[in-house]
């Protein structure tokens, strides 16, 4: 027998190995399963080249539990090792700068374990005793190792009738969860699902008279042969559906799917699915899986792919991606990088083919794909380049256009003086209705970008657009959408704006964290006589807030919402309106503008005469003047507010106006709704 320190440059390596990688305990699950995998294709490859002439059985790999001799035993049938082997692969764990590593990377299992090829010493995490037997392919003589947990181990020949290697674990008292069958199935599932190997863990278990057997059929956990290791011309349709269910036996069925297959520069194997993309992309619950190999690594693979194609499901697999890195690590790596551009341009290889070959089909789906694809433009300046060719802006009638085709369609009806395309949009059919159906009676076209991240999208299209513009229907009159030439001037005097204002001002809502200007038009007479909308820029930022990214957003995200009200000057009903005010308040009115205009010479003679002087030489008589003036003009200005209030209170016009301005906006609720209905009955009467 021989007794030896295995060759660690620290004084022992194993409590690092037990204290620090506690949270990845189960990973040694997969070290030594992928190891016994690696023996047993090891021996195939022997075979295959004729270096092994022997029987080869049969080469599974069986995982064994025994509770009340709180054993793990992984098996396989594969080359097994002779004496010296052991001692070189694993007695020899051969490393530098372990302290500084270890300092370095304490909370992370997988760099530890990648950095010194600890694989198979994982198995410590969780046992208090480790043995070996094993019996080389070859003639030597099999092997016991054992240790305990301390540098010191045992090696002596033992008895064993077949080749290949048993790593018998004995489970410590703090990791007895590693005992239980439903745990150690939970794991094999997790990262052996698709290994090459059959892997075995007990028996079939079926349900006969109400109660769970065991049968005699072994219980294989893998399917060897995933589907994405086959060739594409292997595989039809219905196998990748198929696999798709293998992958999420809840998903529903995506919408096509990418078969990766690269061997230069790197080597790269997989099957992307675009899935269906439910209104919010938070919930994609559905992740894509990294495979090394064909031995899970992880489902998280934020820092491999684009951010954009993580909403994509299915399967990479990769030799070249480290196995068993720290994040930092993937991020700066040369072939991650690669592999991530790859796939890009991939991704978008594929939308393009599909655009091109079958056009309807793209139509048809776009609505599902449309996030993925914008998400993607959004963030990726490679993929946006690509998408503008097939990306589709879709109008409000359902038809779908490209980008070039669109800007031909438009192109005459909806360029302003300046020379500006104006794209006019709703983001809701039916509450912008009214606004949708007057663009459309002008001869424009509307597009409907109802989309999460529509906001964030057309502001990115104006950008890389230039001489582009995306306008809101509703984001002022009809008349004005798209400027074609100066707008007629206002002809009412200051006096009449007042009066207007003020009156429609007065019987404006009250509604909590909305402001209401009202403005004035000189329009077509026979247009609508009041309108409201929403200025484009504060209203987009707003939904950008609301959608998230940059957080400086946030700031317009406090906004009220701001909406003019917008009175047709030439409109029968507001000159009506006028004329009414002009009958009833003149005489009540016309004293105090008289007072305010006499006030309000005054004062500016006042100031006239404060001009170039410093404030100390100002006579204190004349400041206290202005205050008064100041003071008193408020108090007139108010009183003439309460004659037109008054007087608009009176005209139940005016209300109605409003209501019917507020109703084509959708923002006719409550009280005032059933107030409008009931004013709208009486004015039938
Ligand atoms: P790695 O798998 O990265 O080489 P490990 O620590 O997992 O590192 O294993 C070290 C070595 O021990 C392997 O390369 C292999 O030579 C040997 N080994 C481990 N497990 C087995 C096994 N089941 N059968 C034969 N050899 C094995
Ligand atoms: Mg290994």
């Amino acid at each position: 027998m021989v007794k030896g320190n295995i060759g660690v440059t620290t004084d022992n390596i194993f409590p690092v190995i037990k204290k620090f990688l506690y949270s990845d305990h189960e990973i040694f699950l997969r070290e030594l399963v992928s190891n016994a995998v690696d023996a047993t294709q090891k021996l195939k490859t022997l075979a295959s080249v004729g270096d092994y002439k022997g029987e080869m059985g049969d080469l599974k790999v069986e995982v064994k539990l025994d509770k009340k001799a709180k054993t793990l035993t992984i098996s396989d049938r594969g080359v097994g090792m002779t004496a010296d082997e052991i001692e070189k692969y694993i007695n020899q764990i051969a490393f530098s700068g372990a302290t500084e590593f270890l300092d370095k990377y304490k909370n992370d299992a997988n760099a530890i374990i990648g950095h010194f090829g600890l694989g198979f010493y994982s198995a410590f995490m969780v046992s208090k005793q480790v043995e070996i037997f094993t019996k080389s392919y070859t003639d030597a003589p099999a092997q016991h190792w054992s240790c305990d947990g301390s540098p010191e181990y045992t090696l002596k020949t033992c008895d064993k009738a077949d080749r290949g290697t048993d790593i018998v674990l004995h489970i410590d008292d703090e990791n007895k969860e590693f005992l239980e069958e439903a745990r150690i199935s939970t794991i094999l599932t997790k990262y052996c699902k698709f290994l090459p190997i059959p892997i075995v863990f007990g028996k079939k278990k079926e349900w006969k008279d109400g109660k769970e057997v065991e049968t005699a059929e072994d219980n294989i956990v893998n399917n060897t042969e995933p589907a994405w290791t086959k060739k594409p011309v292997d595989l039809k349709d219905e196998d990748y559906a198929n696999f798709y269910r293998e992958l999420y036996p809840y998903g529903e069925d995506p919408l096509f799917h990418i078969h990766l297959n690269v061997d230069f520069p790197f080597n790269l194997t997989g099957i992307l699915y675009f899935p269906h993309i439910k209104n919010n992309i938070d919930l994609q619950r559905n992740k894509i899986q990294l495979y090394s190999n064909q031995v899970f690594v992880t489902d998280s693979v934020e820092d491999i792919v684009p951010d954009f194609l993580t909403l994509l499901h299915g399967v990479i697999d990769s030799p070249d991606i480290p196995l068993n890195v720290s994040r930092s690590y993937l991020q700066s790596d040369q072939n991650v990088k690669k592999i991530s551009a790859h796939i890009t341009k991939k991704v978008a290889d594929r939308l393009q083919e599909i655009f091109k070959s079958d056009r309807a089909q793209f139509e048809e789906k776009w609505d599902a794909l449309r996030i993925f694809i914008v998400y993607g433009m959004l963030t990726d300046e490679k993929f946006y380049d690509r998408a503008k060719e097939f990306a589709l802006l879709k109008n409000i009638d359902g038809k779908f256009f490209t980008f070039d085709e669109y800007k031909e369609l438009i192109k005459t009806e909806q360029t302003d003086k300046d020379g500006n395309l104006i794209y006019l949009y709703a983001n809701n059919a039916h509450e912008q209705h009214t606004y949708i159906e007057a663009a459309k009676a002008k001869g424009y076209d509307v597009l409907l970008m109802d989309g999460q991240l529509d906001a964030h999208w057309l502001s990115q299209l104006e950008q890389k657009n230039d001489k582009s513009r995306y306008v809101r229907v509703d984001a002022d009159v009809v008349e004005k959408l798209i400027r074609k030439a100066d707008a007629p001037k206002v002809t009412l005097t200051a006096e009449q704006q007042d009066a207007l204002t003020n009156i429609f001002q007065s019987q404006l809502p009250k509604i909590d964290k909305t402001e209401f200007l009202v403005t004035m038009e000189q329009l077509d007479a026979d247009g609508q006589p009041i309108v409201i909308t929403q200025n484009e820029f504060m209203r987009r930022m707003k939904d950008m807030a609301a959608t998230g990214g940059n957080p400086m957003m946030g700031f317009y995200g406090e906004m009220p919402d701001s909406y003019n009200v917008v009175l047709n000057t030439a409109h029968p009903l507001i000159e009506g309106i006028l004329k009414a005010e002009e009958a009833e308040c003149a005489d009540k009115v016309a004293p105090l503008a008289t007072e305010i205009a006499d006030l309000e010479k005054r004062r500016e003679t006042l100031k006239d005469g404060h001009k170039g002087k410093k404030s100390e030489e100002i006579p204190t008589a004349e400041t206290e003047e202005i205050k008064t003036i100041d003071k008193k003009v408020g108090e007139l200005r108010d009183k003439k507010k309460a004659i037109y209030a008054d007087f608009a209170s009176g005209q139940n016009h005016v209300k109605q106006l409003i209501d019917l301005a507020l109703l084509a906006n959708n923002m006719l609720k409550g009280k005032d709704l059933a107030d409008f209905v009931k004013r709208s009955v009486d004015l039938l009467k």
